[in-house]
C-alpha cells in the first residue's frame, strides 16, 4: 500500500514568514522521514501585505480557493505596518479566512522548556504546560471580525458586541474536553478550567452554562470554574495548576499573550485554528518586520505549530505516524533544549534562524 498523502497550502507571508516557513518545513521533512508512512505536498500560495503592495489585492487569483481544498494550511506571517488598505486597516487575508473557514477553536500552547527563557523564579515554574483555547470567530471581537457589525459607530458612540452562540460554545467546549482527554494519555492531568466572567454578564453565564451542560458527557475529566481577573492572577501564582483553559475570544487574546510572557517570547508562541473541516497553523507572532531579512528570527514558534499541524492531520485521517512525527518534532525541542542546543537570539543567544534550525535537525536524527 502507498503512503497515505495530504496536501498542505502554505502561505510564507511577510517579514520573516518566509525564513520561519523554510525552517519548518526542513524540520517536518525530516521528521517524516525518520518516521515514514505519509507524504505531503507543500502547495505556495502568495498572499499579504507585499502581495497587496505589487498587485493591489491581498491573495493571488485562485489561492483562496486553492488553500480552502488543500488539508491543511500553514502560515508563516502577514500584514507590514507601513503598507494598509483603502480604510485604513492592515492587510489580514488570514483573519478572512479564519471567518470563512469558522475557525473557532484557537489553540495557543503554554509550555515552559528546560534552560528555557522563563520569567518566574518559583521552581515549580519549570513544569508550566497547558493550553489556553481561544473561541475565535465571534466573542468580543464579533464586530472586528467583519466589517459592518457594529450596531452604532459614530463620533459619539461606539457599541462593540460580545456575541456567544450556543452551536459555536458546544463545540468549543467538546473541543476543549477533547484536547484534554488526548493530552490525558499523553500524562496531563485531564482538567478544563472556564474562564468567563459569568458572575457580570449574561453572554458569560451561558458560556459557563453550557460549559458544565458538555462536561457532563467527558466524566473522566475534571472541571473547574475562574473568573478571568482571577484566572489573571492565577497564571502569575500558580500556572503550572493548569492543562486546558477554555475562553471567549477576547479573553484568550489577552490571557495567551499574559502566558506566552511567562515561558519566554514571541518566538515560542504556536498556534492552531481549527474548524468543523479546516486546519490553519501559524505561528502567533507577527511579521516582526525590525528582524525581517536578517536570520535573526526564532523559527521554534513555525516548527511547534508545524508539529500541530501533524498531530491534527493524524487524528482527523486516522494515521498514527503523522502523530508520532508530530511527537518526535516536539521531543526533540525538549531534548534540544535540555541538552543546551536551543539558543535562540530573541532570548539573547547566539543563534539565527538557520543556526538554531540546523542544530535541531541534529537532535532530530
Ligand atoms: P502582529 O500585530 O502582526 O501580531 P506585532 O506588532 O504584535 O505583530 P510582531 O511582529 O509579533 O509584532 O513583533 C513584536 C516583537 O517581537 C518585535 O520586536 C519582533 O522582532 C519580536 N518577534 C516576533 N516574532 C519573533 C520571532 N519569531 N523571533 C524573534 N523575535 C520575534
Amino acid at each position: 500500500m502507498g503512503n497515505a498523502t495530504f496536501n498542505v497550502a502554505v502561505i510564507e507571508g511577510d517579514g520573516i514568514g518566509p525564513d520561519v516557513i523554510a525552517a519548518t518545513r526542513a524540520v517536518i521533512e525530516a521528521a517524516q522521514a525518520r518516521v515514514g508512512g505519509f507524504s505531503l505536498n507543500f502547495d505556495y500560495h502568495d498572499a499579504g501585505a507585499g502581495y497587496y503592495a505589487e498587485h493591489g489585492r491581498d491573495m493571488a487569483p485562485g489561492s483562496e480557493e486553492g488553500v480552502a481544498e488543500a488539508d491543511a494550511i500553514l502560515l508563516g506571517a502577514i500584514g507590514l505596518p507601513h503598507i494598509r488598505a483603502t480604510d485604513g486597516t492592515e492587510i489580514a487575508p488570514h483573519l478572512r479566512l479564519r471567518e470563512n473557514m469558522q475557525l473557532y477553536a484557537g489553540v495557543r500552547p503554554v509550555k515552559a522548556y528546560p534552560n528555557g527563557p522563563q520569567k518566574l523564579a518559583a521552581p515549580e515554574a519549570a513544569k508550566i504546560d497547558f493550553i489556553v483555547l481561544r473561541e475565535s470567530t465571534e466573542g468580543l471581537f464579533y464586530s472586528a471580525a467583519v466589517h459592518g457589525r457594529t450596531d452604532i459607530a459614530n463620533d459619539d458612540e461606539v457599541q462593540d458586541i460580545l456575541r456567544i452562540t450556543r452551536p459555536t460554545t458546544e463545540k468549543l467546549h467538546d473541543f476543549a474536553f477533547r484536547l484534554a482527554q488526548k493530552r490525558k494519555r499523553r500524562g496531563s492531568p485531564g482538567l478544563v478550567t472556564c474562564v468567563d466572567k459569568a458572575n457580570v454578564f449574561q453572554s458569560m453565564a451561558l458560556f459557563r452554562k453550557i460549559f458544565h451542560e458538555r462536561a457532563a458527557a467527558f466524566p473522566d475529566i475534571e472541571t473547574s470554574t475562574n473568573y478571568v481577573d482571577a484566572q489573571a492572577l492565577d497564571l502569575i501564582r500558580r500556572p503550572w495548576a493548569f492543562d486546558v483553559l477554555v475562553m471567549e475570544n477576547m479573553f484568550g487574546d489577552i490571557l495567551s499573550d499574559l502566558a506566552g510572557g511567562l515561558v519566554g517570547g514571541m518566538g515560542m508562541a504556536s498556534c492552531a485554528e481549527i474548524g468543523d473541516s479546516h486546519g490553519l497553523f501559524q505561528p502567533a507572532h507577527g511579521s516582526a518586520p525590525d528582524i525581517a531579512g536578517e536570520d535573526k528570527a526564532n523559527p521554534l514558534a513555525a516548527i511547534l505549530s508545524g508539529a500541530l499541524m501533524l498531530d491534527y492531520l493524524g487524528e482527523r485521517h486516522g494515521v498514527e505516524q503523522l502523530t508520532n512525527a508530530a511527537l518526535e518534532i516536539e521531543s526533540a525541542v525538549e531534548r534540544a533544549f535540555a541538552a543546551g542546543e536551543m539558543r535562540p537570539m530573541e532570548f539573547g543567544g547566539d543563534q539565527g534562524t538557520k543556526a538554531l534550525t540546523k542544530a535541531l535537525l541534529a537532535v532530530l536524527g
